[in-house]
Formats: structure tokens, C-alpha cells, sequence
């Protein structure tokens, strides 16, 4: 709005910094399953939303993704990770809190170590999508976020580690940082002298592509060590020409782009999905890295897809596809050295 009288005098008025675009992107995502299922012509009840699930972990989705979806498909498969439905609330046996074992695993607040040589940083809570299935519904970030201000013991733990070369920046996903943000955590980083590498787990340059933008590949461009840049896309159908430009962008500043998807019922459950989707990363200059079968926590068991049926659709895979086109099939146990391979 514009007023008609200045609201400070000129000396007093700092003049902020234009937010990002992005931000613009983020503030507008979807929260209303109404909405989203309006703007896909289709009925909520029909589809079995849940207030009670929307109430344990709410409903966010970017715009640019609910593009990508099939208006008047009840069974889109990007549609299937974002709504919030009333299975969700059965509660089933073997499915759990805390699956992957995060509260033992914890080095510090803030920092993650299960494996040898790295250590996962749990940048902050935040996402700019809810995937239902994600082993994180259930996660306490509020007390184990490293950026509510005391990233300076995350970043001692590390520096006294001298076996960690390695920094996975995690979340939540570190990209809903403000770049600046980012920029003094790796400026953090910097001061440890053993690290050799930065690994970033995001699944922002696929859900909303927007968020690559200049500060960020400026930033990118300039860190001193090789990169390692993990996205998250479990379906051929998540990539569009805005995400391709985003990973071109990625992939220039040198990052070694990969993919890890999760093995989704009623998604990817099928050797023409899985196999589009390898086929589809690397068209965008992505390779295949891992299938997790998810982890065991409440509320995800209408997405499980079972072992054996796992290892099926695995074989069949390398059958199909050149070898680097094949991810690994892994699950993740509490305890173990490594991800364990099925
Ligand atoms: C999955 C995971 C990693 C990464 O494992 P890689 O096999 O190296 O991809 C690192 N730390 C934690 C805590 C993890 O859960
Ligand atoms: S983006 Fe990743 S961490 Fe965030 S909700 Fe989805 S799966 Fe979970």
C-alpha cells in the first residue's frame, strides 16, 4: 500500500534488503488440502484427507510442484507424497518414534554421526515441502536444530574429530536457510582444517527451483572444498523445464550432483517408474544414488513396499538399465556401519 505521509524520516529509515524471490515462493506454498485438491478438481472427501493428520504434520507444498501434478488424477503420484490422508493415523505395529536411531546417534546438538569419516549437521527444521512418508515427521527439531544459535558446539565436536572429513549439511533442509545463513556456517567450516569434503541433502532445487538462484550458485561457487550435492526426487514426473535449469545451474559451479528417492507404494512402485526415473535424473544431470526403503516410523505403513517385493523390482532394474543408472537399494538400521544394502 502506499501511503501518503513516509512512516520515518529519511536519516532514521534503513532501507532493507529486497528479500529473495524465493522467499516470495516459499511464503505462498500450499497449506490448505481444500485448495490444493480445488485446484486439481478433486474432492477431499473422496480422497480421505485428515484433519487429524494434517494436525501431526501439516500440509506444504510449493506451487511450481502442484504444477507438475495431474488435475483430476486422485492417484497422481507426486500428489500421493504431499496429502495428508486418514491412514496415516492407524497405528501399526513395528512402526515406531524414532526409527533411524537419531537420539542415540547424536554427537552434539546439532550434529548427527553414525558413520565413519562423516558427520550429518542438522541445519534447521524446515522444509519447503511435507513429504508424509519422511522419517522426520516425528523429529524434535526444536531442541536439536544447530541454528537456533548455538551452531558453536556442533562446530567443536567437529573440529575435535579429526576423523570427519566430511559435512553433510541436513534438516530439515539446509537450502530453507537464507543464503547469508549458509554462508556463515561453511565460513564456520572453513576453520576446520580437516575437512575434505561438503555433501548438501536438499530437496529444494526439484521442489522449488526457484531457490537456486544467483546468491546461492555465487555462494556455491566459491566454497574451498569439492561438493557433493544430494536432491530428493522419487518420480520421473517431479522434473520440469524450471527444476532442469536449476540443476544445469547446480551442476556449473562443479557440485556432483546425485539422487536419493525413497521406494514409495502407490509412487514408484514399479519397474517403469523406477526405471523413467534414473533416466529422467540423468537426462537433468543427475546420477542414481540410493533407493531407501523408508524407515519404519508411524504413520508411513500405507507407504511401505515390502522386501522381497523390493529386491524384485531392484533386479529387474539392472536387468533393464545401465548399471550407473541403477541406484542402491538400502535401508537403514540403527547401529549399523553403513547403509545396509538388501
Ligand atoms: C544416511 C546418512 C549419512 C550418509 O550416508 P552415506 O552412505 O555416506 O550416503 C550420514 N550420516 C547420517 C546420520 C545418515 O543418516
Ligand atoms: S524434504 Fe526431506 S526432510 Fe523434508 S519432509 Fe521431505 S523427505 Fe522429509
Amino acid at each position: 500500500m502506499i501511503t501518503a505521509a513516509p512512516l520515518a524520516t529519511p536519516e532514521k529509515a534503513a532501507i532493507p534488503e529486497p528479500a529473495p524471490r524465493w522467499q516470495q515462493a516459499w511464503r505462498q506454498a500450499l497449506r490448505d488440502p481444500v485448495e490444493l485438491l480445488a485446484l486439481l478438481q478433486l474432492d477431499p472427501a473422496a480422497l480421505g484427507v485428515s484433519s487429524d493428520a494434517l494436525a501431526q504434520f501439516p500440509l506444504r507444498v510449493p506451487r511450481s510442484f502442484v504444477a507438475r501434478m495431474r488435475a483430476g488424477d486422485r492417484n497422481d503420484p507426486l500428489l500421493r507424497q504431499v496429502l495428508p490422508i486418514d491412514r496415516e493415523m492407524q497405528v501399526v505395529p513395528g512402526f515406531s518414534f524414532d526409527a533411524v536411531g537419531d537420539g542415540a546417534a547424536r554427537k552434539a546438538t546439532g550434529v548427527i554421526q553414525k558413520y565413519r569419516g562423516r558427520a550429518l549437521l542438522v541445519t534447521t527444521g524446515s522444509c519447503a515441502i511435507h513429504c508424509r512418508y519422511c522419517f522426520r515427521r516425528h523429529f524434535d527439531y526444536a531442541a536439536e536444530n544447530a541454528s537456533r544459535d548455538h551452531w558453536q558446539p556442533a562446530m567443536a565436536a567437529i573440529a575435535a574429530d579429526p576423523d570427519i572429513d566430511e559435512v553433510i549439511l541436513s534438516g530439515g533442509d539446509p537450502l530453507s536457510l537464507a543464503t547469508p545463513k549458509l554462508a556463515e556456517l561453511t565460513d564456520a567450516l572453513m576453520r576446520i582444517p580437516h575437512l575434505r569434503r561438503l555433501r548438501i541433502h536438499s530437496r529444494l532445487p526439484v521442489v522449488m527451483p526457484e531457490r537456486i538462484d544467483d546468491e546461492l550458485i555465487q555462494w556455491l561457487g566459491h566454497l574451498p572444498w569439492p561438493v557433493a550435492f544430494v536432491i530428493h526426487a522419487n518420480h520421473a514426473n517431479e522434473f520440469a523445464a524450471d527444476v532442469d535449469a536449476a540443476l544445469a545451474r547446480l551442476r556449473n559451479t562443479g557440485a556432483q550432483l546425485l539422487n536419493q528417492a525413497v521406494l514409495l507404494r502407490g509412487v514408484n512402485d514399479s519397474v517403469d517408474a523406477l526405471a523413467a526415473l534414473s533416466e529422467r535424473s540423468f537426462a537433468a544431470g543427475v546420477l542414481p544414488y540410493y533407493l531407501h526403503q523408508l524407515d519404519r516410523v508411524q504413520g508411513v505403513a500405507h507407504f511401505e513396499v515390502g522386501d522381497a517385493q523390493a529386491q524384485a523390482l531392484h533386479a529387474a532394474l539392472m536387468a533393464r538399465l545401465s548399471g550407473y543408472l541403477v541406484p542402491r537399494l538400502v535401508r537403514e538400521i540403527a547401529g549399523d556401519s553403513s547403509k545396509r544394502p538388501l
